[in-house]
This record gives structure tokens, C-alpha cells and sequence, in this order.
């Protein structure tokens, strides 16, 4: 009979057990202020066994088969699928996702282990006049995940189940803003996981340095803010450990003048601020055509309009609050620079009083190129509407951006859309649609938005070294 699972209380797991702390932090549900559960604070010591009873893990792990390793982890996916609701119901509470996008992303992992669970990892076979070079993907040892807030248990999968299936062992440390979900999801998942080969630690700051330079993490796949994957880098060249960094953006959508713009205002709205504008590539900066400038401006005015907004337990609620008090510091900034310079707010604009981390969805219309919000990467729901004329001018401004994460082109016009798209520097460039990420097709940065790829069909490969046999025998 499985174990009963308590949704209200959480620890660290360590080599397969809990391991509690002298120091606790707690999170926040940031639609009501509510004080959460406690989460124990890891030591330096937690780390060191940690690593240890992830290298003995991996000693065995590594010898198994990608057959051996799809079935245990087909198991892991067996179990969440039992806990599925409550994993919903956590993240509602833990971030502030309205329901149906929690529920949401409760799902995404399951779309996760499905797409993972189907790739290959075959060896390359080269074969010369004098031997056969076999290329053969080996596991890089344990790897430390380290998760960002505003996706907290679809970064847990996005990483996990490649990594495991690479023949990895893994530490996850979760934002300490929301380490409820990936707490409960690695606790359920000893119930069919040897122990040490994935474990979770909680912790405040010192904790993902602790990581980062431990001489036996052989892999960091960390996703956060550039200035923290900078830091995460640094750390990382000490004993050259590998790195997969996925990190901020600011996504320009560049809107040509033969669209409908009935039909895109609206969804280019919905997609800036879907979880309330706290996603990495998403619309960020918006460039309208002249020719249609004002209609657009209108079309998404009245799309800002129909936006329902507020508490996230509301029917057909929309746009929640902002995660947390950090980013919401943040986000009033953003909102006070626009008010401080005169920007003209075409809707919104202003920050909610009350309980909760609430922000109105705006838009700006036509501020400068210099302005804050088009140079930053706000991560609220605030939009810079801006005019073009000139197709290479437009994309210079856009390509203005030390990031280079995501894009939009919308265009009826075929070749027009392509040849913009193509001309953007992005990880991933999307015509006439918004950044909808999908496990199918990879995706990273270029420029400071990151270094290395997830997902898409060599996700596996992503957590290996190659190791070549050069062999003779016939
Ligand atoms: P953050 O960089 O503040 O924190 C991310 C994680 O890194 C947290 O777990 C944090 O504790 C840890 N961390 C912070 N400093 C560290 C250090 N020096 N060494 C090791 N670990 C450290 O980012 P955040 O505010 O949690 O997340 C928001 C950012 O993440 C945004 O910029 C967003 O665009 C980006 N993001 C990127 C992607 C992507 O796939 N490219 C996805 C989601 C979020």
C-alpha cells in the first residue's frame, strides 16, 4: 500500500530520508500574504552528504540500462500521477497561479515524463580504414538543479527526468520562494527511487553557492536571472564543471501592418501576461507598425480590458498576483519610472492597494527607446507598445538588447515573417504566434540569456560528456 503523503508538512530529503534543520524559512501565498509551511534551511553539512550519497547512487545507476532507467522513472511518474490534485492545489497556494494554470503546470510534468520517456540515447558509429569509433553518451556524475520561482515544478521535470535518464544522480534546490512543490515531489518519488539518486534541499542563499562549488557537482542546470547565472558560472569554472544556463530575456514581438489585428492584439496581450508577465520568454517589448499603430493600440487596450485579474480562486481569473515580495519591490519600480517620467499609460498603470502582491495589466504607449520598461526585462504585467516604419530599423532595436531569449514576428506575408525572424538574435523566434514553449523542440538563450539547450529530441544529451571508443578488434 502506498505511504500516506502530508501536503503540509515538508523537509529536505537526503540519501532517500527526510532531514530536518535547526533553522526554518517558510513561503508566502502571494494572493493573500498567508504564511506558509516551514521548510528546513540546509547546511553545509547537508550539502556534503548530499553529494556523497548522490556519488553512491550514480555508482550503480550508471550501469543500468536507458531501458532499466525509463522504468524506474515510468514508476516515479506512476506515483505523481496519484498526487496529481494536491500538486495543484500546492502550486496555487505556493505561487499564485490561478487555478487552471496550476492545474496547468501540475500537467506540464506529466508531459514531460511522457516526451522524455520516448527519446533514445543511441551510440554513433564511425567507422575508418584502421578501427570503429563508437561515440557514447556517459552521465557527467550528480548534477545540482537550481530552480527559479515562477515555474516551480516544471523546472523540477525539465531537468530531473533528462538527467536521470542520462544515468545521473541529481540535487534540486528550489527557489526559496516556492520550495514546496519540488519538496513534496521528490519525497513522494523515494517510494520508488533508490536512495541518494534524486534528493532536494531547501535552504536560503549560502545554499546555491554551496552547490555551485562543490569540487563533486560535475554539472549545474541552473535556470534564474542572468546576474545570477553569471555568478552560477564563475563558480562553475573553479573545477570546470559543466553548465546548462537558462536564464532572464526581453523578447521583442515585432507587428507588421498586414495583420488582423482583431485576432493578434488580443492574443499577443494574453500571452505577455500569462502568470501575470513572470515568464522567461515571453512578449516583453511589442513594435507596431505605423500603419495600423493606433488600431492596434485600441484592439489591445480593450484585449487589457478583458483580462480578469485579482484572486486567483476567482471564476475565469486570468492574471494572479506577483510571486513575491522581491520581484513585487521590483515590479512598483518599473510602474513608479513610468509615472516619474511622464510615460503616457494607454491602460493600467498602477499598483493595487490591499493584501496581495497585485499589479495592474497596462500597457505604455510609445515610450522611449531608453525608457526602463523596454530595456529590462520587467517580468510584471507591463507591456511598451512602440511605433516602427522601417523593417531594419525596427530590427536593430529589437536586437538592442544584451539578451537574446525569445521572439515574435507577426506577418501574413510569408518570406516578409521569415526573413525578420531569422534576423532576430534569439534562442527562439516564433511567427504569428507567442512564445509557447514545447517539449519537442529545444530550447536556450543566445547572447547573456543563456549557454545550452533543454529539451527537444537530444535533452538526453544535454546531461552526457561523449566519450569515443576507438576500437580495432574485428
Ligand atoms: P534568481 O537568479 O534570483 O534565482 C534563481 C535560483 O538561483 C534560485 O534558486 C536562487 O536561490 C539561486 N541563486 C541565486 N544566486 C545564486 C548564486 N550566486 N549561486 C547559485 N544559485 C543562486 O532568479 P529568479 O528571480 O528566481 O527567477 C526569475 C528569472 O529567471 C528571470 O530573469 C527569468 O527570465 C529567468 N527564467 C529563465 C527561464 C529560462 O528557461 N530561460 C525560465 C524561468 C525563469
Amino acid at each position: 500500500m502506498a505511504p500516506e503523503v502530508s501536503f503540509t508538512s515538508f523537509k529536505n530529503i537526503v540519501n532517500g530520508g527526510f532531514r530536518d534543520a535547526k533553522e526554518h524559512t517558510y513561503g508566502h501565498n502571494p494572493a493573500t500574504g498567508e504564511q506558509l509551511w516551514d521548510v528546513p534551511v540546509a547546511t553545509k553539512q547537508d550539502v556534503d552528504d548530499a553529494v556523497q550519497a548522490a556519488r553512491t547512487a550514480f555508482k550503480s545507476w550508471r550501469k543500468t540500462t536507458l531501458a532499466e532507467r525509463k522504468k524506474t522513472v515510468g514508476a516515479v511518474l506512476d506515483v505523481y500521477k496519484r498526487h496529481f490534485r494536491e500538486f495543484g492545489d500546492l502550486l496555487l497556494k505556493e505561487n499564485g497561479k490561478p487555478t487552471v494554470f496550476a492545474d496547468g503546470e501540475a500537467k506540464i510534468i506529466i508531459d514531460q515524463f511522457e516526451f522524455y520517456l520516448d527519446l533514445k540515447l543511441d551510440d554513433e558509429v564511425i567507422e575508418l580504414k584502421d578501427r570503429t569509433c563508437i561515440k557514447r553518451w556517459v552521465p557527467v556524475g550528480v548534477v545540482a538543479a537550481i530552480l527559479p520561482w515562477n515555474f516551480p515544478l516544471a523546472n523540477v521535470g525539465g531537468k530531473m527526468i533528462p538527467a536521470l535518464l542520462a544515468g545521473n544522480a541529481i540535487i534540486i534546490k528550489p527557489s526559496p520562494f516556492t520550495p514546496y512543490s519540488a519538496l513534496k515531489f521528490v519525497e513522494i518519488a523515494q517510494q520508488v527511487l533508490p536512495p541518494g539518486l534524486v534528493q532536494v534541499l531547501a535552504g536560503d542563499d549560502r545554499l546555491g553557492p554551496w552547490l555551485t562549488h562543490h569540487p563533486d557537482v560535475g554539472k549545474i542546470a541552473f535556470t534564474g536571472s542572468v546576474a545570477s547565472g553569471k555568478k552560477v558560472m564563475e563558480a562553475a569554472s573553479k573545477t570546470l564543471k559543466r553548465v546548462i544556463l537558462e536564464l532572464g530575456g526581453n523578447d521583442a514581438s515585432i507587428v507588421c501592418p498586414d495583420i488582423d489585428v482583431d485576432e493578434v492584439a488580443p492574443k499577443l496581450v494574453r500571452g505577455a501576461f500569462f502568470n501575470s508577465g513572470q515568464v522567461c520568454a515571453t512578449v516583453k517589448r511589442v513594435y507596431v507598425h505605423q500603419d495600423i499603430y493606433d488600431k492596434f493600440l485600441a484592439a489591445a487596450v480593450k484585449a487589457v480590458n478583458a483580462v480578469k485579474w485579482g484572486d486567483p480562486l476567482g471564476a475565469d481569473v486570468f492574471l494572479g498576483p506577483t510571486q513575491n515580495s522581491m520581484q513585487f519591490t521590483k515590479v512598483k519600480d518599473i510602474y513608479d519610472d513610468v509615472k516619474d517620467k511622464g510615460y503616457k499609460v494607454a491602460v493600467g498603470g498602477n499598483i493595487a492597494p490591499g493584501n496581495g502582491l497585485y499589479a495592474e495589466p497596462s500597457l505604455i504607449d510609445n515610450p522611449p527607446n531608453d525608457a526602463r520598461i523596454v530595456t529590462e526585462e520587467q517580468f510584471a504585467p507591463m507591456l511598451p507598445i512602440q511605433v516602427w516604419s522601417d523593417e531594419e530599423e525596427v530590427i536593430e532595436r529589437a536586437n538592442d538588447s544584451k539578451m537574446g531569449l525569445g521572439g515574435n514576428v507577426w506577418s501574413k506575408d510569408e518570406t516578409r515573417a521569415r526573413r525578420i525572424a531569422e534576423s532576430l538574435e534569439a534562442g527562439s523566434v516564433f511567427i504569428n504566434g507567442v512564445e509557447m514553449l514545447t517539449n519537442h523542440a529545444p530550447y536556450g538563450g543566445i547572447k547573456e540569456s543563456g549557454i545550452g539547450l533543454e529539451g527537444g529530441p537530444d535533452a538526453i544529451k544535454g546531461y552526457c560528456d561523449v566519450q569515443v571508443l576507438h576500437t580495432n578488434i574485428r
